[in-house]
């Protein structure tokens, strides 16, 4: 039984060293005779194993010392509501609305606040992303909230929206760890796992100190709040051990890549030859505007659902898998995290070729 090419958004392609050492690894971990997966999460087995994840990762992204690194559980969604309910206390928070992620997250804030638009591309359904020198911040907002890569739709911020003095969160669920970005531009960072860094189950925050609240809300279950698990290590409570470890293999990963460098570099050649290829189609289009497109997620159509639809099969019965779109747009999208070699994006730009040729 051979590997496909899985293009499949979330949860995603991991790398094959990673799976192999994972599986070597399965029934005796590094001599403890028994699984990461059966391990007490107090264990001095797994304590290594969160340190060195955690360390790794702030090599990998530069994360300076006023910010805490978090392992967290209830996936990106979670985050829809632990954003608004740690960071907005009393006061307002402007959220950009660029796709269905930003806008769960701006509709989630609204049950616990005051959250108000700053900006949206929902005229233009969503293809592209608001000029961000046109965005007004009031710097009397607690944050301003964006979602970076927006998974369903394609599009990705080429440049930061400039907040002053007033913090920027981000949702960088589907971007993560794909190129290098500068941790101090943010007040909180955050993504689920299943895409660019592990399995499905754990979700990473970046939080700088002084946003933490220090005393105890009351009103906020205690799993919600962020002084929770900084002050717990990320182990209050049972972590997603087994995610854990598995992400902390990928952050070695990307290190032997190059890096966040390295990893663009091989990311903007995979993205170049997707895009070149959509390009010159007279079949396939890309949906998303093409100043912001993104690195990770290409959605493009023919323009006729049959022909989607014939399109999406064949690649499956061809070992192309999952590339039918999310089912709030249609058409179809290769999501080309890291993991995906570049013989998966060729692969995939051949058979398109081979299609058209079949379909003119
Ligand atoms: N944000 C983005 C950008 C996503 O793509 C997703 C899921 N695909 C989410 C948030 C929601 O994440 P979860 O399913 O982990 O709650």
């Amino acid at each position: 039984m051979g590997r496909v090419y899985n293009f499949s958004a979330g949860p995603a392609v991991l790398p094959e060293s990673v799976l192999r050492e994972a599986a070597e690894e399965m029934l005796d971990y590094r001599g403890c005779g028994m699984s990461v997966m059966e391990m007490s999460h107090r264990s001095s087995a797994f304590k290594a194993i969160i340190e060195e994840a955690e360390a790794d990762l702030r090599d990998l992204m530069g994360i300076p010392d006023n910010y805490e690194v978090l392992f967290l559980q209830g996936g990106g969604s979670t985050q829809f509501a632990m954003v608004p309910l740690n960071l907005m206390r009393g006061g307002f928070a402007e959220y950009v609305v660029s796709g269905s992620w930003s806008k769960k997250a701006y509709q989630e804030a609204k049950r616990f606040g005051d959250a108000r638009i700053l900006g949206d591309s929902s005229d233009g359904n969503f293809s592209y992303v608001p000029n961000v020198a046109e965005l007004r911040v009031n710097p009397n907002a607690d944050y301003v909230y964006i979602c970076e890569n927006e998974t369903i739709y394609g599009t990705k911020y080429h440049a930061l929206p400039e907040t002053g003095d007033v913090p920027l969160v981000s949702d960088v669920s589907s971007c993560f760890l794909s190129e290098p970005i500068d941790v101090a531009k943010y007040g909180l960072i955050y993504g689920g796992a299943q895409k660019n860094v592990g399995p499905a189950g754990v979700t990473i925050a970046i939080v700088r100190d002084d946003l933490i609240p220090t005393d105890d809300l009351h009103s906020v279950p205690t799993m919600l709040q962020y002084k929770t698990h900084v002050d717990g290590g990320s182990m209050y409570n049972t972590p997603p051990c087994y995610a854990i470890y598995v992400c902390g293999k990928v952050f070695k990963w990307i290190k032997a890549q190059g890096g966040l460098e390295g990893m663009r570099d091989i990311n903007v050649a995979k993205a170049q030859l997707l895009y070149n290829a959509l390009d010159e189609s007279n079949v396939f289009h890309g949906t998303a505007r093409k100043e912001d497109r993104s690195l990770m997620n290409v959605p493009f159509v023919t323009g006729n659902a049959e022909l989607d639809a014939k399109f999406i099969a064949e690649a499956d019965a061809a070992g192309l898998k999952n590339v039918k779109g999310h089912r709030s747009v249609g058409g179809m999208r290769a999501s080309i995290y890291n993991a995906m070699p570049i013989e998966g994006v060729q692969a995939l730009v051949d058979f398109m070729r081979d299609f058209e040729l079949r379909n003119p």
